[in-house]
C-alpha cells in the first residue's frame, strides 16, 4: 500500500509545468499513459487513502486560489466547511473574479460554454493541456474498467465534444472517419432532419470488428435503437458509452438488445470533464475519482465538486446541479476497485413540485418506461400547474390506448388520484438548445 500511495502522490505532485507541452504529440500521449497509470494505481488504493489525498489536494487548491483568484482571496486559510457553495449563477454574475491571475496559465487558456442544460450557458475557462490529459485519460481508464473492447477501435462521439482532441487517443482519430462530416455541430439529433440513415449505413459498411465505440447521449442512443427496429435494420455495435442525461433500466435494456452490446455510463460535464464511471457490478452507481475531484454531498443532497484539473478557473465547492447519495462502502467493490460509489439522483430542476413537497421526476419516469421502452421513442413531461401535467410523446406503432391508461395510473399512484394528465402525440420532439434532450420541464 505504501508504494501505491507514493506513486499516486508522486504523480499528482508533478509541477504544473509538466503539463504545458504541445498537445497531440508523442509527449502528450506519454502524459496520458502516465495519467492512466496513476488512475489504475488509485483503483488498487484503499478508498480512505484516496479520500485523504483528495482532501489534501483540495486544501492545496484553495491555497493556490487564495493567492491567485480574487474571489477566493479572503478564504485562503478558512475552515473547509465555512467556504461558500458556488453556483453557476455566481460564475455568470462575475466571471472575472473567478479567473486566476497567475500569468503562467494565461497563454494556455481556452474558453468554452457549458451545454446550458441547467439554464443559459456558462462561459468558462480551462487550462488546455492538463484538462485534456485528464479528459482523455479518465475516458480511457473508464472504458478499460468497463471492459469495453477498445483495442484498435475508434471512439466516436455523436455530438461535438468540447475536447475533440482527446478522442484521438484510441487509435483511429475520429476526424479521420469519413462520415464524421455528416454529423452537424450539435449532433445527429440537432434538428428534425435526423441523419440516422447515413449514420447507420456507414456503420454497416464497416467490418464489425472495426466499428467504433459510440459515445452518445441516452436520448440519441434510444432514438437510434427505435429507428433501426422500425426500419428492420440489424446493426451490431461493440459498446456504447452514455453521458449527459438520465437513462431508465428499461431504456438501457432496449438499447442493449437492439445493438447486441453493452451500454454503460460515465458521469461527466462540460465544465468539469469526466468525474466518474458506472460500476459494472452495480449498474446505476458511479465510481468516483477522488484523486482528481473532491466530492461532497451536502445536507440537502446537492453534489458540490472541487476540481483539480483546472487551475485557470478553479471550481471549488461548485454546485453542479445534481443530487446524489452515497452507497455505503464495505471494502473492495465486486468490480475490483476500492473507489467510492455514489448514485446520481437527477438534476435539481427535475423536481415535481407538489403542495408542500417535491418529488424527483427520474423515479416516476422509470415507471413510465417500465416494459414500454419499445413503444416510446421520446417522452417529455411538462408540469403546467401543481396538479396538472402534459406528457408529450413520440410513440412507435405498438403504443396503444392501454399504455396511455397505464401511464396515467403511474401518475395517479405516485402523485395522487386528483392529478390531471394530458397526452400529446408528436412526430418528433426537438432537443434543447444544447442538443441535450429535456425530459422534464416545470412551468411553475
Ligand atoms: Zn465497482
Amino acid at each position: 500500500m505504501k508504494f501505491i500511495s507514493d506513486y499516486i502522490f508522486k504523480y499528482y505532485d508533478l509541477p504544473a509545468r509538466f503539463f504545458i507541452k504541445p498537445w497531440k504529440d508523442f509527449y502528450a500521449k506519454q502524459a496520458v499513459k502516465l495519467y492512466v497509470g496513476a488512475l489504475e494505481a488509485g483503483d488498487r488504493a484503499d478508498f480512505r487513502e484516496l479520500e485523504t489525498l483528495s482532501y489534501k489536494r483540495a486544501r492545496r487548491l484553495l491555497e493556490y486560489a487564495g493567492r491567485n483568484v480574487p474571489h477566493w482571496r479572503s478564504y485562503k486559510n478558512a475552515a473547509w466547511q465555512s467556504l461558500p457553495i458556488i453556483s453557476k449563477s455566481d460564475y455568470k454574475a462575475d466571471p472575472e473574479s473567478f479567473l486566476s491571475r497567475d500569468p503562467y496559465f494565461s497563454s494556455h487558456r481556452k474558453s468554452f460554454n457549458t451545454s446550458g442544460s441547467t439554464g443559459s450557458p456558462l462561459n468558462y475557462f480551462y487550462e488546455h493541456y492538463r484538462y485534456e490529459i485528464h479528459h482523455g485519460g479518465a475516458l480511457l481508464h473508464a472504458l478499460r474498467n468497463l471492459k469495453a473492447p477498445i483495442e484498435d477501435r475508434a471512439v466516436l462521439t455523436t455530438f461535438r465534444a468540447a475536447f475533440s482532441g482527446s478522442f484521438a487517443l484510441f487509435g483511429v482519430r475520429y476526424e479521420d472517419l469519413d462520415f464524421v462530416d455528416m454529423l452537424p455541430a450539435q449532433g445527429i439529433l440537432g434538428s428534425e432532419k435526423m441523419r440516422f440513415s447515413n449514420f447507420t449505413t456507414n456503420l454497416l459498411m464497416m467490418d464489425e470488428e472495426k466499428r467504433p465505440i459510440l459515445i452518445m447521449r441516452p436520448s440519441q442512443a434510444f432514438l437510434l435503437a427505435h429507428w433501426t427496429v422500425a426500419n428492420e435494420i440489424k446493426l451490431r455495435l461493440p459498446f456504447i458509452l452514455l453521458v449527459g442525461e438520465n437513462l431508465s433500466r428499461d431504456q438501457r435494456k432496449f438499447i442493449e438488445n437492439t445493438f447486441d452490446c453493452q451500454v454503460r455510463m460515465i458521469y461527466s460535464s462540460r465544465e468539469l470533464s469526466v468525474m466518474g464511471y458506472e460500476c459494472p457490478a452495480n449498474l446505476g452507481f458511479i465510481h468516483l475519482l477522488p484523486e482528481s475531484y473532491f466530492m461532497e454531498i451536502l445536507d440537502n443532497g446537492d453534489l458540490a465538486v472541487t476540481s483539480f484539473v483546472n487551475l485557470t478557473m478553479p471550481f471549488i465547492r461548485y454546485r453542479i446541479g445534481d443530487k446524489a447519495e452515497v452507497k455505503t462502502a464495505t471494502g473492495k467493490c465486486p468490480c475490483g476497485v476500492w473507489r467510492p460509489l455514489i448514485k446520481i439522483l437527477g438534476r435539481d430542476n427535475h423536481l415535481i413540485k407538489l403542495a408542500g413537497k417535491s418529488i424527483s421526476y427520474s423515479a416516476l419516469e422509470a415507471y413510465l418506461y417500465n416494459n414500454r421502452a419499445d413503444k416510446i421513442k421520446q417522452m417529455q413531461c411538462v408540469q403546467e400547474a401543481p396538479d396538472s401535467f402534459r406528457v408529450r410523446l413520440c410513440r412507435s406503432a405498438s403504443f396503444n390506448e392501454a399504455d396511455e391508461q397505464n401511464m396515467l395510473a403511474v401518475f395517479k399512484n405516485a402523485l395522487g388520484s386528483t392529478i390531471k394528465v394530458r397526452f400529446e402525440y408528436l412526430d418528433f420532439i426537438e432537443p434543447g438548445e444544447s442538443g441535450k434532450f429535456i425530459t422534464f420541464r416545470s412551468l411553475i
